[in-house]
């Protein structure tokens, strides 16, 4: 029998291959599947007689196979197999492209439904390259009706994962359904099983729209119920004391080379407030890439150290606690300060007489044991999840205090987005550059001008900069075309700029190798530095004004915008140069994602972009947008999150511990493993 429970390979026709690429999209039991929820439908609920086709219309057409053979077109070297399908009405010609089994699964007199575009050839109507399945019995799902879509890997086709989910579809019944009844029927909304059936096969567009609401309501419910009970749990907990240090700290901001904007003082001052507080202090500083977040932590790192408490920043990758350590130990030098970096390759034998830590993800491992931590900071925070975040808030070994959170991010989320989000974070905006930057002058560039573009990189290294190269893959792909740091490293090295040095950086490098270049890097040793993207969020070299972007149609409009934030961080003239791909220089869509750089420098424009441009047809779905994740609900739906804040406290207010809701509690537990709370 198989159950909700059951492993993906007991379903009739899975073998361990294919198990093996359903698990690398997290999917391994019946349950997975049914949670898989399609990202866009096809529309081919238009059935028609041949004889009614129109040429640019979608349809779904039933009829029998009269004809079927494989011909090789010499000029293209490649395969058609055409086929004439006929009903009681007409009949019509049918091609596909190097699919020649096709003649082997598909016979003349077979009865098969097809789905596809109606375009012309010759003067004839015909279909190219359409679906088809089978007719065996009343259920078309490939072809026929709004046909689901999922993100795949390519290693598995759009069909299979359709045939698993059917395979699986009935016992959508037997998920209880834990969204309490009495919110279901106030807000109008779906049961969980029908909604799960109506997601992946609905009958029309407002089924499909009645589960989409169904659905993404309790994903935002339950990101605000998770909220608020942290907030809760904060809330009724005590912090230390922090008392704000003024006159040392207005000397620290003097002694430093620049002036603050007004927004880092706002956001340093909210925060220094905060630490005063006897409660844990739950924030969220939020700051585009290069608005000097780093600079405002320093402030409360100070103000606890000097306090004689800890303080501890967490970062995550180990080239960026490095470089925090580096660049903290020297700004913080004249207050002779306990500092300590702590990392996987880099222990510290006792960390209780450290003042200021920091460090990677292993700050917070089982045998890191603090004494006396007031202040946790987590930089580009979209990297923890909320267990670890748990974890701090219980993290003394004397347990009579919580230390103090901030967390810190450059993804760009609205005020009134971010606070109806993270309910549970007090929120502070970095909301102006530094003065003395200016715009990264940004370029889409192809072939023909890259040797112009190593000319005018090679000027600016001789008087002085530096430059980043960035490419998708450490290896050679077989992917013809899409650039490895290690070809790349090697041709620049070698043939392009024989005289300069140029540096390799990867995350499969050992972390001394890393911290020896970075330093090199650093220290203008390295002139040109090539990387994969380990660079991408938080490192720090002033005098790199050059980056370039190799296959950049391969990153999202956010990743990029991050990694154009590693130069521009002084005020000498930056640039970003982007090398598309040669096989996606003619692809209208990448050009015009790629343009976006061109014309927008501020991540929150870039992010709504990329949604807008990738959303187009798809119907929600805003991972990788520099947006939290969420599977289906939309962080623009301003309406729903406002109704989902509301239940949720109304339940909280009723129920704090969730005892009469149990299917709830156990939902949430079984959801804060999986998800990632900023
Ligand atoms: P991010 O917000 O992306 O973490 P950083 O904190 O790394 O940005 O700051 C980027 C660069 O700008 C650093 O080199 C930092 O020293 C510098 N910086 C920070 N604040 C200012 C300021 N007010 N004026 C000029 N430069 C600044
Ligand atoms: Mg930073």
């Amino acid at each position: 029998m198989i159950s909700l429970k059951s492993k993906i390979e007991e379903l009739h026709r899975v073998g361990a291959a294919t198990s093996k690429i359903l698990g690398r999209l997290e999917l391994y039991t019946v349950q997975d599947l049914l949670f898989y929820f399609p990202f866009r439908y096809d529309d081919f609920s238009k059935s028609l007689p041949i004889a009614d086709l129109t040429i640019n219309t979608n349809v779904n057409i039933i009829g029998t196979v009269e004809l079927i053979q494989n011909k090789r077109s010499a000029r293209r070297k490649m395969y058609l197999t055409e086929a004439l399908l006929s009903d009681e009405t007409d009949t019509i010609k049918i091609i596909w492209f190097n699919q020649p089994f096709l003649t082997r699964s598909l016979k003349v007199g077979d009865r098969i439904s097809v789905a596809g575009r109606v375009s012309e050839s010759h003067g004839q109507l015909t279909i190219i390259s359409p679906q088809y399945e089978r007719i065996n019995s009343d259920d078309l799902i490939h072809t026929k009706g709004l046909v689901p879509n999922y993100h795949l890997t390519s290693a598995i086709s759009q069909k299979q994962i359709r045939s698993l989910i059917k395979q699986v579809i009935s016992l959508a019944t037997s998920v209880p359904d834990w969204l309490p009844s009495e919110i279901r029927k106030r807000l109008s909304l779906l049961d969980l099983s029908e909604a799960l059936n109506k997601i992946h096969f609905p009958k029309n567009l407002n089924e499909a729209f009645a589960a989409q609401k169904r659905l993404g309501f309790t994903e935002l419910f339950l990101r605000q119920l998770k909220a608020q009970l942290i907030k809760k749990q904060i809330k009724s907990k005590v912090a230390p004391k922090i008392i704000f240090q003024t006159k040392i700290t207005q000397d620290f901001v003097s002694s430093l080379p620049f002036k603050l904007t007004d927004a880092q003082k706002k956001a340093a001052w909210e925060i220094l407030q905060d630490l005063e507080k006897g409660e844990p202090m739950s924030r969220l500083l939020e700051g585009d890439v290069g608005s000097g977040k780093t600079l405002v932590a320093i402030m409360a790192l100070l103000n606890v150290a000097l306090n004689k408490k800890q303080a501890a920043l967490m970062v995550p990758t180990e080239i960026l606690a490095e470089q925090h350590f580096k660049s903290i130990t020297r700004l913080l030098k004249p207050y002779d300060l306990n500092i300590e970096l702590l990392t996987h390759s880099h222990k510290v034998t006792d960390i209780n007489s450290a003042d200021i830590i920091i460090g990677t993800q292993a700050l917070i491992q089982e045998t890191v044991k603090f004494n006396n931590l007031a202040l946790v900071i987590v930089d580009e925070q979209h990297r923890f999840g909320v267990k670890q975040r748990q974890k701090l808030l219980d993290y003394n070994n004397d347990s009579a205090t919580t230390p103090h959170f901030l967390s810190m991010t450059a993804t760009p989320i609205p005020r009134s987005l971010a606070l109806s989000i993270y309910g549970d974070l007090d929120l502070s905006i970095i909301s102006q550059m530094p003065a003395n930057r200016k715009k990264i002058i940004t370029s889409l560039v192809t072939e023909t001008r890259r040797p112009a573009a190593y000319e005018f990189i090679r000027r600016e290294i001789k008087s002085g900069r530096q430059a980043f190269v960035v490419c998708p893959l450490i290896d050679d792909s077989d992917k013809l075309g899409v650039k490895s740091v290690k070809k790349e490293h090697e041709k620049l090295d070698k043939e392009i700029f024989p005289e300069l040095k140029v540096g390799l950086l990867h995350g499969k490098l050992k972390a001394k190798e890393k911290e020896a270049i970075m330093n090199d890097f650093l220290a203008n040793k390295i002139q040109i530095l090539v990387s994969t993207s380990v660079i991408e969020v938080g490192v720090d070299v002033p005098n790199a004004t050059m980056m370039i972007i190799e296959g950049a149609e391969r990153f999202g409009l956010a990743t990029l915008h991050q990694f154009r934030g590693r130069v521009g961080r002084s005020d000498y003239q930056s640039y970003c140069i982007l090398f598309p791909s040669n096989e996606e220089i003619t692809n209208p869509k990448t050009i015009e994602r790629l343009e976006a750089m061109t014309k927008y420098s501020d991540g929150f424009s870039l992010a709504k972009i990329d949604l807008k441009l990738r959303g187009a047809g798809e119907i929600y779905g805003a991972s990788q947008s520099g947006f939290p994740e969420l599977q289906i609900a939309s962080l623009f739906d301003y309406e729903t999150i406002k109704k989902a804040q509301a239940e949720a406290s109304a339940i909280i207010i009723k129920d704090p511990e969730l005892d009469k809701h149990p299917l709830l509690k156990a939902k949430l537990g079984e959801w804060e493993d999986s998800i990632h709370l900023e």
